[in-house]
Order: C-alpha cells, then sequence, then structure tokens
C-alpha cells in the first residue's frame, strides 16, 4: 500500500505503524507471545545536516531504513515516526534476549561508516526498547516506554536501554494483586475522574472537558488508566466503572458554571458499546443528573466498531437520547471509507499520534487534511487532542479543525480544580 509508506526510506509511515502496533499487541497478549518494540533515533541528527547538507542526511536516514530492514524478519514491521525516529516491531520472540540480540545487531550494522558519493562518516543510533506483555499490554504505552528508554538511555550516557521493570512494568504478581484489589476501588473511594479542558479551536473559548479515570491505589500511588481499564475489560469490571464514570462526570459538571451550558465526554470501552442495556444505564444516569445544563458525549474508540451493524444500531439509539457521539483515537483503526457517510457520529477525535507529528511529518499533515475535509464533507465535527504547543495549535486551526484538547489548554485535573481553572480561564481571556 503506497499511500501509507514513508517515501523517502519506503519503510511504513507512522500512521500505518500505529494500527500495526494495535494488531501485533493484541496477538501478544491472544495468544501469549512476546513481543518488543524497539525505538531507534540517529544521534547527532540535526549536525549531520548541518555539517553534510540535507542530501547526506537524507542519505543516513535511507542507509538506517535498509539496515534496520536487515535485522527485521517477515512477521517484523519496520516504520519511520519522525524525522530520524525509526521503529521496529519484534513479533513472536520468546523472551528479551532476543529483542537484545536484534538491538546489538542493529549497532553491529551501524558501525560501518557510511560512504556517500562525497564523504564517509560514522553515524551513530539509540534505541530504547519496551517488551509486550514484560512491560506493558496497551499498544500506545508500549510505544510510550520503548520512547521514555530511548530519552533514558540518552540521559546517562548508554546506548540502548529497556523500559524500566520496577515502576511501570507490571509482574504476573502485580497484575493479579491489582486485579483483586480493582474490585472495591470505588467503594473505598481510591477511584477519581479528572477533567482536561477541551476548547473551540477558532477563539480558545471552553466548551467543556474530558473525563479521564485515575485510581490512586494505597500502594502504588496512582496507576494508569492504560494499565487498569485493559484490566477491567478482561474482568468485566469495567461495567460498573463506566456507569460510575457517567454518574460522576454528569454530577461534577453540572456544578461547574450553573450559568451555562458545558459539555463533559465520558470514555466508553468498545465492549459496552453493543451490551443491550447500555441505552438504560445512560439514560438512567441523564434522568438523574438532568441534562438542561450539560451536554453529553460519549467517546468510543473507532477499533470498537468492527462490528459496525449492531454498534452502529447501538450509537444511533444513544443519540435519540440526546448524546453526542465522538469517534476517538480516530485514524489508528480499520474503517473503510463507506464508514463516513453511515456512521452515527457527531464528531471525529484524531489520535494523538497524528497530532504529534503534524509538524514534522509531511505523510501524516495530509492524511490529517484528508480527513477534516471528509469529516466536514459528512458534517461531523473534527477535534484535535495532543496538542502541546502554539505551532501545532496553529496548524490545527488552519486545517480546520473545530476543537483542541491537549496539554498546552490543560491537563486532566480534579473536578474542584476544574472549575477554579474555568474562572481564571476566563479572566484570562477577557483581560
Ligand atoms: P484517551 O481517551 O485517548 O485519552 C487521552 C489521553 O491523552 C489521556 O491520558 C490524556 O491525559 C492524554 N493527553 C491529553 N492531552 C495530552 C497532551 O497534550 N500530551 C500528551 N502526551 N498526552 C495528552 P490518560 O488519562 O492517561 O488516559 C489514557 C487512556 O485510558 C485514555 O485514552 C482512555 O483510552 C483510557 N481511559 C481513561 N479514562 C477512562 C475512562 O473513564 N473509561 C475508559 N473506558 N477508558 C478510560
Ligand atoms: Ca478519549
Ligand atoms: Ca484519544
Amino acid at each position: 500500500m503506497k499511500a501509507i509508506d514513508d517515501e523517502l526510506t519506503g519503510v511504513r509511515s507512522r500512521a500505518a505503524l500505529m494500527s500495526a502496533l494495535q494488531r501485533c499487541v493484541m496477538q501478544s497478549n491472544e495468544q501469549r507471545t512476546p513481543m518488543a518494540v524497539l525505538v531507534v533515533d540517529v544521534d547527532g541528527f540535526a549536525q549531520i545536516n548541518n555539517v553534510h547538507g540535507y542530501q547526506a542526511g537524507d542519505e543516513v536516514l535511507r542507509h538506517l531504513a535498509a539496515q534496520l530492514g536487515e535485522v527485521a524478519r517477515p512477521h517484523d514491521v519496520l516504520a519511520r515516526i519522525g524525522s530520524d525516529r525509526f521503529v521496529l516491531l519484534l513479533n513472536r520472540i520468546l523472551n528479551r534476549g532476543h529483542a537484545e540480540l536484534a538491538i546489538q545487531k542493529i549497532f553491529r550494522l551501524m558501525d560501518v561508516p557510511l560512504q556517500t558519493r562525497s564523504v564517509r562518516f560514522g553515524v551513530g543510533v539509540s534505541v530504547g526498547a519496551a517488551l509486550c506483555p514484560m512491560h506493558a499490554t496497551h499498544p500506545e504505552l508500549v510505544l510510550r516506554l520503548a520512547e521514555a528508554a530511548l530519552s533514558n538511555a540518552r540521559s546517562v550516557g548508554h546506548r540502548h536501554a529497556y523500559a524500566p521493570d520496577a515502576e511501570v512494568g507490571l509482574g504476573i504478581s502485580d497484575v493479579w494483586d491489582l486485579e483483586l484489589q480493582l474490585p472495591g476501588a470505588i467503594e473505598r473511594g481510591e477511584m477519581e475522574l479528572h477533567y482536561q479542558p477541551q476548547v473551540c479551536a477558532a477563539d480558545l473559548s471552553v466548551i467543556g472537558a474530558e473525563a479521564l479515570m485515575r485510581w490512586k491505589t494505597p500502594g502504588r500511588g496512582y496507576v494508569s488508566p492504560a494499565v487498569f481499564i485493559p484490566m477491567a475489560e478482561r474482568t468485566g469490571e469495567i461495567r460498573k466503572l463506566t456507569s460510575w464514570a457517567l454518574n460522576t462526570a454528569l454530577r461534577h459538571a453540572a456544578e461547574w458554571a450553573p450559568e451555562r451550558c458545558l459539555g463533559v465526554s465520558v470514555n466508553l470501552p468498545g465492549m459496552l458499546v453493543t451490551e443491550p442495556d447500555l441505552p438504560e444505564i445512560v439514560e438512567a444516569a441523564l434522568r438523574l443528573w438532568g441534562t438542561e445544563r450539560v451536554a453529553l458525549t460519549l467517546e468510543i474508540t473507532e477499533g470498537s466498531l468492527m462490528d459496525s451493524e449492531r454498534a452502529f444500531a447501538s450509537l444511533a439509539r444513544l443519540r435519540e437520547l440526546g448524546t453526542r457521539v465522538s469517534i476517538d483515537d480516530f485514524g489508528t483503526g480499520y474503517s473503510c471509507l463507506a464508514y463516513f457517510r453511515d456512521i452515527p457520529a457527531d464528531e471525529l477525535k484524531i489520535d494523538q499520534s497524528f497530532i504529534k507529528a503534524l509538524l514534522v511529518d509531511p505523510a501524516t499533515a495530509d492524511i490529517t487534511r484528508f480527513i477534516v475535509n471528509l469529516a466536514q464533507r459528512f458534517n461531523l465535527s473534527v477535534s484535535a487532542e495532543g496538542v502541546e504547543d502554539e505551532a501545532t495549535l496553529r496548524a490545527v486551526q488552519a486545517l480546520g479543525c473545530q476543537t483542541v484538547q491537549g496539554y498546552l489548554i490543560g491537563k486532566a485535573m480534579p473536578s474542584s480544580a476544574f472549575r477554579r481553572w474555568l474562572q481564571e480561564y476566563r479572566q484570562g481571556c477577557a483581560a
């Protein structure tokens, strides 16, 4: 598939990687065969461009892609995810030793100086690695941990590093421990909902917030939702958590700004979308907390809409109840284009990986533009999440996204803090 390949190096693009990663991690979890994510980054790439010119820079990237191609086996996936950053997914490995062998082979191949038409020079690379399930069992988290491992390696002057085992990586006994604790978490008051602001892209006025779950355990402090949500899905605990989140979010949102209508978005796990009693659960929560002053949006990940006929019927029913439907992490699933015509949704929330790559990867920018245009054609509004800096904000505004969410505007915070934030933000805007 040419459109999703990286033009310069011929390896997969970031978008293609994200769907491959999701598939591979799912397979790894199901078949209980470990996999590794290696993030490979060129040392001092900016300097190579400065000293030897952009052509040499391009040559370095093509060379690295070719060497990584030597390391990849037929069922592995190789992609470029940033200007000089590559990812190699090693599927079906037996243990960490296999990842280590691959990393050492990368170093061996790259230790041979690169001979371009005019110059010969050495190209150093650094590698960060994370394994599923040893470090994490969620695609985004495995990638994030591998990237964090890469920065750790650099900060201590090593060529490569693995994600930390003790802190983030959960051993089997940790998983059991957390799974045992999870059922009583709400009753013990350990579960919290935090709220991340969502603003209008055009004038940055506040539209509402996304509710994000936090689990504060006595032993470990905050456990990431990327850890406990998949766990709750596995154990069935997710029904109770979702119902709690719906009720809590509606209750909190009604307290924020009595004088105006704000929105609150709640994440709805894919596995609940087709549950026959979902509309009743939502309806009961709406009835209990009143809907006049709070607009409820349910965020459903694109990947969970595979069984589209049943899921679409369920979403249509939810919209009849007056909730908005937003398709979360859009771009990482496997939607076909016909989907746009029929989907009972109000909004597409473009996945963070696209927004983060917007300024560095022209192909990603093209795909994002394409998604926005298509969404507009079908009257879907578009939300950009993961906006961390002004330049990215300007880019998503120029693309025509309607709403923005990200650290630039604000991180997720407890309800009371969000209420204060709202007042201060408005004063700031008025000043
Ligand atoms: P998501 O729904 O895609 O939520 C967005 C995640 O991106 C949140 O992480 C948020 O804190 C983070 N984020 C927002 N802006 C930025 C930014 O500018 N930069 C960066 N680096 N990150 C940003 P969080 O809270 O850790 O949640 C992770 C995932 O856990 C969520 O992804 C969602 O899939 C799941 N999750 C969280 N709360 C719930 C919940 O109540 N129910 C369900 N079913 N899933 C939840
Ligand atoms: Ca979400
Ligand atoms: Ca998302």
